[in-house]
């Protein structure tokens, strides 16, 4: 039975079921046997440990092409900052570093906010290349459920997109790999995973279980719709009723993959340890000491770090960055009389993805192969512009283009969210829409310039609060993007904290006591650029793509002219 048929089936019939079946299918060797195997081993002197490496890689977020920007360089070993990443350069550093003692791991985020050239396939062009790569098993990560549930488990099994169809390759045959996520309950069943929440491979003759966890914070940060049949339990407690379940099962080599981590400082070394403790390190020194080694993601960040399991032995913990610039070898050894990895052999060492080795040609070839699709999609006409439209700001912090996403996502977020006014992070427009000679706009162009697939909300701020923070963009420096509902008056000269005066919503003064529905991107309203006002925001909504919100302002009103930055009133 292939791993993926297991995996169907276990997320079909549930947990304790899928005990059951993985204890049909190859359960504890009795102990009559391995005790022969044993004697038989020592009698032909051979080692009585096996060798097994694991290649692990997170948050790949779709990035087929070598990443740009910050996003494409990483620091070193010696300090030095790279160029990393790109799939054909990932497949050269894996061969390298795989033999027949290996299999590659991941810890999610491997699809999800990733670039149009992934994106616009529902990433199936990323996870059809990461079965290329010999991916065998990953947790999910919060973004694999970007489209929802449903569209994870076609993602997994196969069938073509119900609106969108099959992509130019033809039907999608579902992943190579096993997504895991023992955590990941169904809300009308609890004791049920939605997912399956381990996988036993067998790498050199020794059998190793895997365990996947995806944050439990998935739902604050993923579209509430496409999860509303899901519950995120604890990790660590779902991470040891996993670890109990392989137990029974005489699988005794055990590996965390999970998709929470922790912050380092800045420009450490991928293989330095410190850590700034989080999340992740309350899941590393958590979970069971039944588990060998612990994979982390989501945070983004490189280390490794050798920490202390609940019984007091060396255990490790590692991250790889994102975006396939660093990969982890796990090496360890296994004892074939006690099935379990001697923990004083493990050795764990981040790996930079240089781009100094030869770029793998089959892979090559198939990224070109989905660059020369997508450039249909990149092109598609999405409306017209009138000139052009900058991010530059003027002197009250605004920019036309600034204005005109928040306009978009005032009139994407008002229908179901209630939203009255929107605010937008200068620093998520990544790009100026310059008018080419027939003025259209390309659904490529858009994607450049809001590339990152943040979702919009909508959360209830008091009329005090609002206030409060647009006072905070003088203490981060930031002025955020308003809506042409919302105006204000700031003053040059007062000091900072009582700068902002005569705020309107839709031409009304606003009360303190006013309840006002603010739209933002998540990565505001979770705290970023500093606005931790947004954070005491109540009543989150979830809608749509940032991106989508503005497409669909284009095609609405088409031709865009650009707004007038008035919306903020500067006196001295
Ligand atoms: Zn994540």
């Amino acid at each position: 039975m292939t791993s993926r048929s297991r995996m169907r089936w276990a997320a079909a019939a549930g947990f304790s079921a899928a005990v059951c079946m993985a204890l049909a299918l190859g359960g504890p060797v009795p102990a009559a046997a391995a005790g022969k195997a044993a004697q038989v081993g020592q009698a032909a002197g051979k080692a009585r440990t096996v060798p097994v490496r694991l290649i692990a890689v997170n948050d790949f977020h779709g990035n087929l092409e070598p990443p740009t920007g910050s996003g494409g360089r990483i620091v070193n070993e010696a300090g030095q900052t790279v160029d990393a990443g790109g799939a054909a350069y990932l497949a050269t550093h894996i061969k390298a570093l795989a033999d027949r003692n290996s299999t590659v791991v991941a810890a999610g985020d491997l699809i999800g906010a990733t670039p149009l050239i992934s994106a616009a396939y529902h990433d199936e062009p990323t996870v059809e290349l990461l079965g290329k790569l010999g991916l065998s098993v990953s947790s999910v990560g919060n973004h694999e459920f970007d489209e929802g549930y449903r569209e994870l488990l076609r993602i997994s099994h196969g069938g073509c997109h119900p609106t969108d169809g099959c992509s130019p390759a033809g039907k999608w045959r579902g992943a190579r790999y096993d997504y895991l996520g023992a955590n990941v309950r169904l809300k009308k069943a609890p004791a049920l995973p939605a997912l399956a929440p381990f996988s036993i491979r067998k790498i050199n003759g020794v059998k190793v279980g895997f365990i996947g966890l995806v944050t439990k914070t998935t739902p604050s940060i993923v579209t509430a719709e496409g999860i509303k049949d899901l519950t995120f339990a604890d990790e660590v407690e779902s991470a040891n009723r996993t670890s109990r379940a392989l137990r029974l099962l005489g699988v005794r080599a055990q590996v965390v993959l999970v998709h929470e981590g922790d912050q380092v400082t800045p420009n450490q070394s991928p293989d330095a340890c410190p850590v700034i403790v989080g999340a992740g390190s309350r899941i590393a020194s958590g979970v069971s000491a039944e588990v060998d080694m612990v994979v982390m993601g989501h945070s983004h960040q490189a280390y490794v770090c050798k920490t202390k399991d609940p019984a007091g032995a060396d255990r490790y913990v590692s991250q790889g960055s994102s975006f396939g610039r660093v990969l982890t070898t796990l090496d360890f050894k296994v004892d074939t009389r006690t099935k379990d990895v001697v923990r004083s052999t493990v050795a764990v060492d981040n790996h930079v993805v240089t781009r100094d080795v030869p770029a793998d040609p089959e892979i090559e070839r198939f990224v070109r192969t989905w660059k020369e699709r997508v450039s249909e999609v990149a092109n598609r006409r999405v409306g017209t512009i009138t000139a052009d439209l900058t991010r530059t700001p003027g002197p009250s912090g605004e920019s036309p283009l600034g204005d005109l996403i928040a306009d978009a996502q005032l009139a994407a977020t008002k229908p179901g969210g209630n939203a009255e006014i929107a605010l937008m992070n200068p620093g998520g427009i990544r790009a100026d829409l310059t008018h080419a000679p027939d003025g259209v706009v390309t659904y490529g162009e858009v994607f450049t310039v809001q590339p990152f697939n943040n979702l919009m909300q909508v959360v209830t701020l008091t009329g005090a609060r609002l206030d409060a923070l647009l006072e905070q963009q003088y203490q981060v420096n930031r002025v955020l993007q308003p809506s042409a509902s919302l105006t204000y008056t700031v003053s040059a000269s007062a000091p900072v904290g009582s700068k902002v005066s005569g705020i309107k919503v839709n031409g009304t003064p606003v009360t303190e006591t006013q309840q006002i529905r603010v739209a933002a991107n998540n990565f505001l309203v979770g705290g970023g650029d500093g606005f931790s006002v947004f954070t005491e925001g109540t009543d989150v909504w979830s809608g749509p793509l940032d991106i989508d919100a503005l497409v669909s302002h284009f095609t609405a009103n088409s031709p865009v002219s650009p707004p007038a930055t008035d919306r903020i009133t500067v006196v001295p």
